[in-house]
């Protein structure tokens, strides 16, 4: 038996299903999960001495390799002076002045744990300045675990097979309406037959939660323009996409603006970090300034900042990293289209930046309904191909991958190699 064998049948006897987030335990690909020991750079260590090419980079955090020198220093600085105070400290004050520099859409911005509180205080203080109870969200985009949220999905609860979970009461999912993603059209019969209800849409404006799906052309800009006609608030989520397809997140890179973002992942450079924000007439509606109550007894926590910080100052300065980005993520996806043409198979490859899923479908993949056609079980055969290969791959279809300035072109054509490989292999 392996370590990670080992270790899993432990785990399994005390945590639910052996781990601490669903997708870990490999339900969707089927065998035992690699535990992890150690990361550096583009590499993962695990139990049992194996490496691999990561492709993961802790669901985007690592979007500068592991255990990035930066970071450590920050991190093993602010250690120091004691790991929290619960009270008011510089850090906090800079980190979100560096916030507000980075993203133009945030006028005032709130920090807390995880994406998931980001996205339950986003809608939360929605509801508030809006006095509206209700909120649009698309199918397969996931927002956390929040109840409001937990209705259509994506994310881990795709693959669990219950994509409405119990435990969420019949009045809170009356408040949450879906529409399918890139569908104008059903958003705008949704807020007609519910006029004047609507305190929110919120979106991943890039979606990569059913696998990576883009906005088509007109999307989101038609969002705004019905959230402005109709006094709905506009929340982006970015946990996933900010600070990584630009400094400045998915809207950098769009001229339309959120009235409320919600940050995540790499703005806590790998610890627990979330953080929401936007308009200054909203965010004025959170307590103390206003009645919306929302806290945390460790958010803006001093290490926690130090590290997110460091993280996010190092991208406002360094432009040259989405570049790098952009350069492996070319060079990576040719590489697969052509391995596949080769194979003769013209899988949907989609991409923005360092964000990217291959999808065992010919596509079109525009929404969820079209990401779910795809060869769930070839999708496994491949992911177990690649592990075997040392390449450590999302163990779900319907999640991105994440590329980091730690991949080399060399560490590119190792993944090449090992996907020509897996193809062949699988597709015997
Ligand atoms: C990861 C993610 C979340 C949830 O963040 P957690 O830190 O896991 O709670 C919310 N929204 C999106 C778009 C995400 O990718």
């Amino acid at each position: 038996m392996t370590q990670s064998e080992q270790l899993f049948q432990q785990a399994r006897q005390v945590i639910p299903g052996g781990v601490n987030s669903p997708v870990r335990a490999f339900r969707a690909v089927g065998g035992n999960p690699v535990f992890i020991k150690s990361a550096k750079g583009a590499y993962l260590h695990d139990e049992d001495g194996n490496r691999y090419i990561e492709l993961i980079n802790s669901w985007g955090p690592m979007i500068l390799g592991h255990a990035h020198e930066l970071v450590e220093k920050a991190v093993s600085d602010a250690i120091q002076h004691s790991f929290s105070f619960g009270a008011p400290t510089r850090r906090e004050v800079e980190m979100a002045e560096l916030i507000v520099s980075m993203v133009p859409s945030i006028e005032k911005v709130r920090m807390v744990n995880s994406g998931t509180e980001a996205t339950m205080s986003a809608i939360r203080v929605a509801r508030g300045f809006t006095g509206r109870d209700k909120i649009i969200k698309f199918e397969g985009c996931y927002h956390g675990h929040g109840d409001s949220f937990l209705i259509a999905a994506g994310s881990g609860a795709v693959t669990m097979g219950v994509p409405d979970s119990p435990g969420v009461t019949k009045g809170v999912a009356q408040d949450t309406l879906t529409a399918p993603y890139n569908d104008l059209e059903a958003v705008r019969r949704l807020a007609e037959a519910n006029k004047g209800q609507i305190a929110a849409i919120i979106l991943e404006a890039v979606a990569g939660n059913m696998g990576l799906v883009l906005p088509a052309e007109g999307f989101i800009e038609g969002l705004r323009a019905l959230c402005d006609a109709e006094g709905i608030v506009l929340i982006f989520d970015e946990v996933m996409t900010g600070f990584r397809l630009s400094a400045s997140g998915f809207q950098g890179i769009t001229n339309v603006k959120p009235d409320l973002t919600t940050l995540g992942k790499i703005i806590g450079g790998g610890m627990p970090v979330g953080a929401y924000g936007g308009r200054d007439d909203i965010m004025n509606c959170v307590s103390p300034a206003g009645p919306v109550y929302q806290a945390g007894t460790l958010s803006g926590n001093p290490i926690a900042m130090a590290a997110g910080y460091a993280m996010l100052s190092h991208l406002k300065d360094h432009p040259e990293v989405y570049t790098t980005l952009e350069a492996t993520g070319t060079r990576l996806e040719a590489g697969l289209r052509a391995a596949n043409a080769k194979a003769g198979k013209h899988y949907t490859i989609n991409r923005i930046g360092s964000m990217y899923t291959l999808f065992f479908n010919e596509g079109p993949v525009t929404d969820f309904e079209t990401a779910k056609a795809s060869d769930l079980k070839l999708f496994g055969a491949y992911f177990q191909a690649m592990l075997k290969r040392g390449i450590y791959l999302a163990p779900s279809q319907f999640e991105s991958l994440f590329l980091s300035t730690a991949l080399t072109p060399e560490h590119v054509d190792a993944i090449l190699a090992a996907h020509e490989q897996s193809l062949a292999e699988i597709l015997a």
